[in-house]
Formats: structure tokens, sequence, C-alpha cells
């Protein structure tokens, strides 16, 4: 099996460098064990905090053990009763083509009518549960409402969108780094309004495109797309903050808003989440997602890029912005 391992930790933009691939020989399979061939594995911005040494909500990857991370793949060998040769299991064995290890580490999910199971990576799992938990547990959507969704385009994103439309948002706002990705926003994902942040100040360009004012903020971006939502939310306003992209890759610890005043004067809610405290709203989650998506309420984007020699690739391509909707690696 090939694996792909932490070889350093980077300062600021990881490389290539700081990975490493390996081949690893597993033993025959002990009781209750099974052997899974991986067809996709997720990257995601979340791994980037694993890097690291240090307290994050998760514990660092360790130099010189395999990297860990969702993955979606087929039992080729089985000594459980529960999961069958053939079947499809979702698992933390991520960064890795083949996968072995007890059966309880593997969770057998349905085989999804006309639709590729790498979506159980992204709009029908972690990065949908978290656009769902957001609007609806940390900053919920009223009928109505105004809504801004930083990182619009990416896997979190162009969930969130949908949904708040879906929970009866009138104007739905969002902002990416690409004229493309502008475009597929208001085109494809029932935007209102789309903002390229690399054309001007997004503070500038929220204030034009909200000039009543944001009921809601869903953040993935942090430091100026938090700056900027200070400035245009209304009295009561809600901030569901998931993520601060903007941050990750940086030696400098960004420069904090500079408006928090705001939420004092303005009575505004910021609350953070990480999905950790909210998977009970997981089965709710899948079934509604599951009628959205058959039924056309919902679409998605999938980037792809195939073969596990370019997982590194893939993951720092993310970060970078070459992804629209959710990035994905195709292992066979
Ligand atoms: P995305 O698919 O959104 O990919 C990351 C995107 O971030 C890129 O495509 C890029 O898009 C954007 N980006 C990178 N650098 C910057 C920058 N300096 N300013 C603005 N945008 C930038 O990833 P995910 O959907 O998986 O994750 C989105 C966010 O949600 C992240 O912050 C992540 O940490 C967070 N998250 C939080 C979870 C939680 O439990 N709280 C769970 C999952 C994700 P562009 O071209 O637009 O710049």
């Amino acid at each position: 099996s090939t694996h792909i391992q932490l070889a350093s930790r980077p300062t600021g933009w990881p490389s290539q460098d700081n990975f490493t691939t390996v081949t690893v020989t597993y033993p025959d399979l002990g009781p209750g064990q099974i052997r899974v061939r991986n067809d996709y594995m997720s990257v995601d911005p979340y791994m980037r905090g694993r890097l690291n040494e240090g307290r994050s909500y998760i514990p660092p990857f360790q130099i010189g053990d395999t990297l860990t991370g969702g993955a979606i793949g087929t039992v080729i060998d089985s000594n459980s009763s529960d999961h069958p040769v053939g079947a499809t299991v979702i698992h933390q064995y991520g960064w890795r083509d083949i996968a072995q290890d007890d059966a309880t580490h593997f969770r057998v999910v349905p085989k999804l009518p006309h639709l590729p199971s790498s979506l159980y990576l992204g709009m029908l799992g972690m990065t949908g549960l978290t656009a769902y938990v957001g609007l609806t547990d940390i900053a919920p959507v009223h009928h109505g409402d105004t809504v801004f969704i930083s990182g619009a385009a990416g896997a979190v994103g162009t969930a969130a969108g949908q949904i708040a439309r879906l929970l009866g948002a009138s104007t739905v706002i969002g902002s990416a780094g690409s004229a493309e990705k502008i475009n597929l926003l208001t085109s494809k994902y029932g935007y209102d309004v789309a903002l390229n942040y690399k054309d001007a100040p997004i503070a500038e360009q929220l204030a034009t495109a909200a000039p009543t004012g944001i009921d809601v903020f869903f953040d993935n971006v942090g430091g100026d797309h938090l700056e900027a939502a200070l400035d245009a939310m209304k009295d009561g306003g809600r901030i569901a903050l998931c993520g601060a992209i903007s941050s990750y890759n940086t030696t400098e610890k960004p420069a904090g808003p500079r408006n928090m005043m705001n939420i004092i004067s303005r009575g505004l809610t910021l609350k953070g989440f990480t999905l950790g405290g909210y998977m009970h709203r997981n089965t709710e989650f899948m079934e509604k997602m599951g009628a959205w998506l058959q039924n056309g309420d919902v679409t998605y984007d999938e980037t792809i890029v195939e073969g596990i020699d370019n997982a590194v690739d893939a993951f720092l391509t993310m970060m970078q912005g070459g992804n629209i909707g959710k990035m994905i690696v195709k292992l066979s």
C-alpha cells in the first residue's frame, strides 16, 4: 500500500518537501479486520492545522506517521460479517490507497443511486453537514434574511449558499477569489450577488451589495472578510465562525477586526464551532441533503485530482483556491 507521511513541519505555506511517500506491506487480516481499497480521499483545510505542533482542536500529525483523513472505499477482504466484500465504507484512513484495520473503524454506507460515492466526503458528508449546522444551530437563518457567505465557491460554501436559500433566505451574497467562481455562484448556485475579493476591498464591495445590512454571516475566511461583515451587520445579526482560511498559511498572526465595537453596539452574536460537537445532527442532515440532491434542490461541483501521488498537490492547490466545490482525490 502507498502511504503519504509527514516528513517535516511547514512554516507558512507547506510544500511537497514536507511530505514523503512510502510503501507499507500489511500483515494477513486479523480476526474482525477488513481490508479496503480507497476509491476517494478528502483533502481539507483543517489538515493544515494538524501539520503544526501544538494545540488545535484535533491532535497534530506526527512526523513519520501516515496522515489520516476522510476516505471512501470498497471492502476487498473481510473478517467481519457486517462489512462484506464489495460494501462501500467511510472511514478516516485517507492518504493511502489501501487501508486495513478492525472493522469497527469503518462505517458501511448505502450506495447512492445515480450519484458518486465521493459525495459522502462533500455535499453529503462533513462539509455539507458543517454548512447545515452553521445555518441551523449556530447562526440560524430565518425567513426573509439577508445572508453573506465567505469562501462561497468551496466545499462548505457551495453547500451553505444553497442551504441558506432552502431555509428561506431572501438574499444570498457570496465571496470568492476568481471570475469563474463568481459567475458560477450566480448562474448555478442561485446567489443574488457574488463578490470577487481580489477585485477590490471586500468591505467596499459588501457595503454596496448589502445596503440595508446582513442578518446572518457564515464565515469561512476570517481576516478582512470578518471585518467587512462586522461593518455590514444589522442590529441583532448572527455570525457563524466556521473557518479562517486567510490565516492558515501565514507566518504572522492576522490583524484582528478593528471594528469589534460593533459586536457590542449592534448586539451581534458570534459563535465559533467545530463539527465534533454536532454529530448528533448527522442523521437529520443526511435525510434532508439526500432528498435535496435526489430531487435537484441542491447541486454540487467536485474538483477531482487523480492518484495518490497527486494527493499532496491536491491539498496545496485547494488552499490556493484551485478547487470549485469539493476537492477530491480519486484513488481507483
Ligand atoms: P474550500 O473548498 O472552501 O477550499 C478552500 C478555499 O479557501 C479555496 O478554494 C480558496 O477559494 C479559499 N481561500 C484560500 N485562501 C484564501 C484567502 N486568503 N482569502 C479568502 N479565501 C481564501 O474548503 P472547505 O469548504 O473544506 O473549508 C472552508 C472553510 O471551512 C475553511 O476555513 C475550513 O477550515 C472550514 N471548515 C470548518 C469546519 C468546522 O467544523 N468548523 C469543518 C469544515 C471546514 P478562493 O478561490 O475563493 O480564494
